[in-house]
């Protein structure tokens, strides 16, 4: 089988309005691919376009998951397949607990005649949530309601970590974050790590892959990716901006 996330030349429109230009990209089972780039390129719409968000429109390409399209396919049949999106604004859903929430999802993962074991459930729930130190009280409390920005991002940290998704894209999960709750995070996510998962790291700053060291780093310009190279990339990106890979492809383009 074909062991990974590949999109190939997606593009997508919103009213009429074309985002994303013929984006490609590959992420293999195993390996942690970091995609950066200026406010309002299109890294949020290409991440809801993976998890079946309804209100963009493809235009053409294809998102393979292990050979298989996801195009078209419903965001909870697109989880339930093994990918799994962490929002960068991740929604409230008031009178529904976090407890509830993802025993719902995983329950929705089991067959009909198999027993949801609850004493295990809760033993990994609270596991993960000491690993990301969120207080045990938030069990009881409503998904992302009046949760600070920081919380609502371990909240979806805790999410990933309980559907162990094969495919995981985080989009600017390090928004918001204070030094240590990012550092939590991250090490969250490094838990995760390993030969069966790919991972997708969205990101605007340099800052959260001295943690989250990754194996490839791409940079997006206008719906497209424009540079890859290793980590070293967002290093330099760091230190010189995004106007230099504007003004790279403007040379190059003259
Ligand atoms: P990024 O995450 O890189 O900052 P986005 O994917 O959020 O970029 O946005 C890309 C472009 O698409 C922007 O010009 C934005 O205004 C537009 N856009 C995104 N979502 C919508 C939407 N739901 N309706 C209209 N325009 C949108
Ligand atoms: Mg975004």
């Amino acid at each position: 089988m074909n062991k990974t996330l590949e999109i190939k030349n997606l593009n997508v429109s919103i009213d009429e309005k074309p985002i994303l230009k013929d984006f490609s990209l590959t992420i293999p089972k195993g390996e942690v691919h970091a995609l950066m780039g200026p406010n309002g390129t299109g890294k949020s719409t290409l991440a809801k376009v993976l998890a079946g968000h309804e209100d963009y429109k493809v235009d053409g390409g294809e998102v393979l998951l292990d050979g298989e399209s996801i195009l078209g396919v419903e965001p909870d049949e697109i989880s339930r397949a093994g990918l799994f999106l962490a929002f960068q604004y991740p929604l409230e859903i008031p009178g529904v607990s976090i407890a509830n929430f993802i025993r719902a999802a995983l329950t929705a993962r089991i067959s009909e005649d198999e027993k949801f074991d609850a004493p295990k459930y809760y033993r990994a729930l609270y596991e993960k949530m000491d690993l990301l130190k969120i207080d045990r009280k938030f069990t009881a409390r409503s998904v992302n309601e009046g949760f600070s920005g920081g919380e609502k991002k371990r909240c979806e940290i805790l999410q990933m970590a309980m559907l162990d998704p094969a495919y995981c894209v985080l989009d600017e999960t390090d928004s918001g974050l204070d030094i240590d709750a990012l550092k939590i995070v991250s090490n969250g996510v490094n838990l995760m790590r390993g030969e069966d998962k790919g991972m997708l790291v969205i990101t605007h700053y340099q800052r959260l892959l001295d943690y989250i060291i990754p194996d490839a780093v791409h940079i997006m310009w206008d719906g497209a990716i424009v540079h890859s190279g290793d980590k070293e990339l967002a290093k330099e990106l760091e230190s010189r901006g995004y106007d230099w890979v504007k003004n790279e492809l403007v040379d190059t383009a003259v």
